[in-house]
């Protein structure tokens, strides 16, 4: 399979001559040219690795990145443009696998995707996690199985996939939305109040006093976290 590689850039022209590059170079591209768009593309196809404009049309290329990279790792290029502000880009250099001011030379910016793929490929990235164990509890991602002090206990697909969620970042106070774009998808526009109940639920799996919890904490204002001690 060939690297997949999704560009985001609303500027048809430029986008064109990126897509246009990457495929030359061998590269799968797919184009989007908004943050929504970019979102259902990659859903579709996890792309390997992003190439950001930080201006679109519906927010920021910043937070798209997080967007995309809630479950996952994804490497990320950001296009920025010449005037940018420079908490942007202090941002970016502490964020970002690599950005590229405009205007810039479309061999430039294929020459940094490559470079940034083989940083990758060489296993100087941290793997993706197997295995959480925190607070008593242990995610086994291998074997699909969730453990509290030893006792094994059985999780529906979205509990399972809420408290790896949880897990992965224990100790970081998570935002509603945030969690519910994770686990029902960026276009659910049911009740939020599923995320309360699924909460509950898990709860009443892993907490010895669910009406006190203990390890999933509820954040005032903010939505939830999974305490790390
Ligand atoms: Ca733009």
């Amino acid at each position: 399979m060939p690297t997949h590689i999704l560009v985001v850039e609303d500027e048809p022209n430029l986008a064109e001559a990126v897509q246009y590059s990457l495929e030359r170079a061998g590269y799968k591209v797919s184009c989007a040219h908004s943050s929504a768009e970019a979102i259902l593309l990659a859903r579709q196809h996890p792309p390997d690795l992003a190439v950001l404009d930080i201006g679109l049309p519906d927010g920021s290329g910043l937070d798209l990145c997080k967007r995309l990279q809630l479950n996952r790792r994804l490497p990320v290029i950001f296009l920025t443009g010449h005037d940018q502000d420079t908490d942007v880009i202090l941002g970016l250099e502490r964020g970002a696998d690599d950005y590229v001011t405009k205007p810039f030379s479309v061999g430039q910016l294929v020459a940094r995707v490559g470079a940034v793929l083989r940083r990758v490929s060489e296993g100087t990235e941290p793997k993706a996690a197997e295995r959480y164990e925190v607070n008593e509890v242990v995610m086994d991602l291998i074997r699909h199985e969730v453990r509290v002090a030893d006792r094994l206990v059985e999780l529906p697909p979205k509990q399972f996939e809420l408290l790896k969620l949880l897990m992965s970042r224990a100790g970081e106070a998570l935002g509603r939305q945030e969690l519910i774009d994770a686990i029902w998808g960026v276009d659910y526009f049911g009740d939020t109040r599923a995320l309360d109940t699924h909460i509950r639920w898990l709860r009443e799996a892993l907490e010895e006093e669910p009406s006190q919890p203990r390890r999933i904490l509820t954040v005032r204002g903010i939505g939830y976290k999974f305490a790390d001690k």
